[in-house]
């Protein structure tokens, strides 16, 4: 018998190795067959540390993600068109008052080349992200307006697929986005306890991010919600944050690991173990077995992608191309130059685990049958935790 400590110091209760084992087999099989999880299997399944119950958990995640989707792997190219921001994010490079990061804002024709030169890697999506930059984020002609023209110029040329991350914007602009064809609306909380947001993101509204994301949501674009793992969070926040994503119906679901920033309040602290993030990823794939879970280049660049792929992620996110002047989120610069953040490169690991890059008609199809169960399903049940 042996006290069993889950992440972060949150303490499950005393069981004994086989009444573990009984256990996990009971509720991977009921995640298998459908009957979903509670915050107490979810605080179980994060709290496991023994290396045979991990790999039933990653097993059980990866038979989940090829019921649904098989082999395919979907890859997401990644411009982070504007590194200006008017937030203080603690744990954030780009935050308004670093002055260690580099600022770039890229014109409408960088994008654009950019985009095109993604595109013709055999990328599935193209997803602008920027800070929320207020030279952007304004109702004059070089804001919004320019924005709008930037997503349907980079569809037009493209033909792919459009996710936008521009941060908290008003309801009508996330329309004039929809309307210029985004397909996605990405806005991470980070955190659903608000007592941690608090600390996150000083000074911003929780709620105005969470409503903006169910916004979206009604006006037909998909979202994809987010947290940061290794920030303080306990396994009843994870569980919470679970459930508060189940309620949002986000289609898309991603926790990526907080790596220490320069010039940050939050650079001396410890980055936390790639294992954390990938349980939650696992947990993610049981709690939602039909969605995307993206792995993202950006923590561990392509070292760390055959480990991720094994706890059930069926998305590449952060594909950025060399020679561009392009930054990542998390990692500015790691793996970039080198092209290692390169479609081609991404596919031969795919293939090493048995897994294939989907096919563009194959992710389009995810897409529309997933925005008409959005389209036929939008009662007003949203409402923040
Ligand atoms: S996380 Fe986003 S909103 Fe916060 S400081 Fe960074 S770029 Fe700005």
């Amino acid at each position: 018998m042996w006290l069993q400590t889950a992440p972060h110091g949150f303490n499950l209760e005393i069981m004994t190795a086989p009444e573990t084992h009984r256990r996990l087999a009971a509720v991977l099989q009921s995640a298998e067959k459908g009957e979903g999880l509670g915050g107490e299997e979810i605080r179980f399944l994060t709290g496991l540390r023994d290396r045979e119950h991990l790999e039933a958990l990653f097993a059980s995640a990866r038979r989940l993600r090829a019921r649904y989707f098989g082999e395919k792997i979907f890859l997401y190219g990644f411009l982070y068109i504007s590194t200006y921001c008017r937030n203080n994010c603690n744990f954030c490079y780009y935050r308004k008052s670093n002055r260690e990061c580099v600022r770039y804002r890229k014109d409408a024709g960088e994008i654009v080349s950019a985009a095109r030169a993604l595109s013709q890697t055999g990328v599935h999506l193209i997803d602008l992200t920027m800070g929320e930059d207020p030279e952007i984020l304004n109702s004059g002609k070089g804001g919004y307006d320019w924005l709008a023209d930037v997503v349907r110029s980079v569809r037009d040329e493209t033909g792919l697929p459009v996710m936008v991350s521009p941060g908290v914007v008003p309801e009508d602009v996330l329309h004039m986005l929809a309307e210029a064809g985004a397909t996605w609306y990405a806005c991470y909380q980070e955190t659903h306890s608000r007592e941690l947001f608090k600390r996150l993101r000083p000074g911003q509204s929780y709620d105005e991010r969470w409503n903006g994301k169910a916004a979206a949501h009604a006006l037909g674009m998909l979202i994809e919600e987010g947290l940061l793992g290794g920030v303080g969070e306990s396994g009843n926040d994870l569980a919470d944050s679970m459930e508060a994503m189940h309620r949002l119906e986000a289609d898309q679901i991603r926790i990526m690991n907080f790596v220490p920033q320069c010039g940050t309040p939050m650079a001396g602290r410890a980055q936390s173990s790639r294992l954390r993030e990938l349980v939650a990823a696992a947990v993610m794939r049981l709690v939602f077995p039909d969605r995307l879970i993206p792995a993202s280049l950006d923590v561990d660049g392509l070292a760390g992608l055959g480990e991720r792929l094994d706890s059930g992620v069926n998305v590449i996110t952060s594909l950025v191309p060399p020679g561009k002047g392009l930054a990542g989120v998390a990692q500015s610069s790691l793996d970039i130059e080198e092209g290692n953040r390169s479609a081609g490169r991404v596919k031969r690991i795919l293939s090493e685990n048995g897994m294939r890059a989907a096919t563009l008609e194959e992710y389009t199809a995810w897409i529309e049958q997933r925005r008409s169960v959005v389209m036929a399903d939008r009662s007003p049940r949203w409402s923040a935790c």
